[in-house]
């Protein structure tokens, strides 16, 4: 992907717009960019920089991107809505062609990142609601203020505000940003190995001290791998598929395992369906599985098996709901059906999380309160994110911060009633 039309080649040390912006690390990439953190020498500050492929369809689709961005910018001045914030557009010519770049602010590890770091364990309940909150508050500035639909809400498009390994984080590792320019070749050349080497040297050392204060501190060995003293707060990311509610583009949106049951249907859509994908990360963060990971088979396809599993999980879809889109007629049959997936095994979502994944009763009922509504399969009886956002799960204690507050839960009881019938028994 790195020649006409594709990919801009970076080397550290690199400079944008007029020397403003210094290449340091490739922070990651997706179908339409690669990602670097850069540094900024108006601001002295990190940034991430996204630079887009050149060719027409993609500069087309970043003129759109930071059509969105900047009006988020614009309607938040005080960055206080847990949406990433534009600094700066620019374009860039290399040997590629012309590239649109947006200069974001530097975040840090997306979710599935957190996901995979906890070893796919699911995140404590009180972090799980934290993350939450932070993506609520973005979508309901997002929905309600600006009439904008993310439309590929995933772990994968939410970044902490921070780096899960300290020595990768520029701030807290105090690595002094690299300003050197690659002379002479820009494909780099001895200087840039020379730079390269100053790079690996600087981290391994950064590394090293923070290992030292860890051991000196009795810290935590590295096979552990729990989150405490990780800030969890987080922004939603990547605007590139975001539309207006009332000047939609595309008619197949989010990615498959997020997607909503009204998008498979092509029955219309709306802010809802974020509500949709938001519930089905929430769950993931909780457990570390996939709410529903859809798989095609003998005799039926992905839509199809996406809707078995949803009915499997939340119960039968509505007749009025199910024959109500474009596609129905190929799914369901008159009485709303699906006519290939004939038996569905039922397992609610209480009892999965605490047959599955050993939640507590009252945790179980409490977090399948809280989601079961978002997964309303009518999409305009789904609470909105500022509804969402009164829910007593978000703010209520769990059975952790009940038992912070002396006051006995119903596990505790039961636990205590089996004791001693254990007890009378021998
Ligand atoms: P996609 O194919 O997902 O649409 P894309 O080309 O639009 O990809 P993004 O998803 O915006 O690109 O970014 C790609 C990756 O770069 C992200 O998954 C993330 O790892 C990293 N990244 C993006 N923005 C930031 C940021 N502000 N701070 C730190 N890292 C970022
Ligand atoms: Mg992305
Ligand atoms: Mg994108």
């Amino acid at each position: 992907s790195y020649r006409k039309g594709g990919y801009h080649a970076v080397r550290v040390g690199d400079q944008f717009n007029g020397g403003r912006y210094v290449a340091q690390r490739k922070l990651g990439w997706g179908q339409f960019s690669t990602v670097w953190l850069a540094y900024d020498t108006t601001t002295s500050k990190y940034v991430a920089l996204k630079i887009q492929k050149s060719a027409a369809q993609f500069a087309q689709a970043a003129l759109h991107e930071i059509e969105v961005l900047s009006t988020i910018a614009s309607g938040d001045p005080s960055n206080s809505k847990y949406v990433v914030r534009l600094i700066d557009h620019f374009k860039h010519t290399g040997p590629n062609g012309q590239h649109l770049c947006m200069v974001l602010e530097f975040l840090g590890d997306s979710l599935l990142r957190l996901i995979k770091y906890t070893r796919y364990k699911g995140i404590e309940l009180n972090k799980v609601k934290e993350i939450c909150k932070c993506i609520l508050i973005g979508l309901d500035y997002l929905h309600r203020e600006l009439g904008i639909i993310h439309t590929d809400l995933k772990p994968e498009n939410i970044l902490l505000f921070n780096t899960l390994d300290p020595a990768k984080d520029p701030i807290r590792s105090h690595l002094s940003p690299i300003l050197e320019r690659p002379e002479g070749n820009p494909n780099g050349g001895v200087t840039m190995n020379i730079i390269e080497k100053k790079l690996k040297r600087r981290a391994r050392r950064a590394v090293a001290k923070i290992s030292e204060r860890r051991a000196s501190m009795g810290g935590a060995p590295k096979s552990e791998r729990n989150l405490d003293g990780i800030d969890v707060r987080c922004k939603v990311v990547d605007f590139g598929n975001a539309c207006w509610a009332d000047k939609q583009f595309a008619e197949e949106i989010q990615t498959r395992q997020y997607r909503a049951p009204e998008v498979i249907l092509q029955s219309g859509y709306s802010f809802s369906v974020d509500m949709w994908s938001f519930a089905c990360t929430a769950f993931e963060l909780a457990t570390g599985d996939m709410m529903f990971a859809p798989k095609s088979g003998q005799g039926f396809c992905e839509d199809e098996d996406h809707l078995a599993l949803m009915m499997e999980l939340l119960g039968k879809i509505p007749r009025k709901v199910a024959i109500g889109g474009a596609r129905s007629k190929d799914l369901f049959d008159r009485h709303g059906d699906l006519k290939r997936i004939r038996r569905l095994k039922y397992w609610s979502l209480d009892k999965l999380l605490i047959d599955k994944y050993k939640f507590s009763e009252t945790d179980a009922r409490e977090f399948a309160d809280f989601l079961c509504p978002l997964l309303d399969f009518s999409p305009e009886k789904r609470p909105t994110a500022q509804q969402c956002l009164q829910h007593p799960w978000l703010n209520l204690s769990d059975s952790t911060q009940r038992e912070m507050k002396n006051e006995p839960s119903i596990e505790k009881v039961n636990v205590g009633m089996s004791n001693l019938q254990l007890k009378v028994g021998k």
